[in-house]
């Protein structure tokens, strides 16, 4: 295995590859059915819609279901 020649300078320790593992933020967008904020290109987690659908079915915390 090759030595390395120089050590990383104090200059470019910032950008090795080991101190840029955290994660970007989350990019969101407004959701078209409900506006809340939502993941581009996944199905909204508040209203259960994606591309103008309801794709998942939303448990209603108000759990005012009541068969008849
Ligand atoms: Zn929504």
């Amino acid at each position: 295995m090759a030595n390395l020649k120089w050590k990383t300078p104090r200059s470019k320790t910032r950008s090795r590859r080991a101190a840029n593992w955290k994660l970007s933020p989350v990019t969101t967008v407004e959701c078209s059915q409900c506006h809340q904020p939502k993941r581009p290109h996944f199905v909204c987690q508040t209203c259960g819609f994606y591309d103008g659908r309801q794709v998942i079915a939303i448990k209603d915390k108000h759990a005012g279901h009541n068969p008849g």
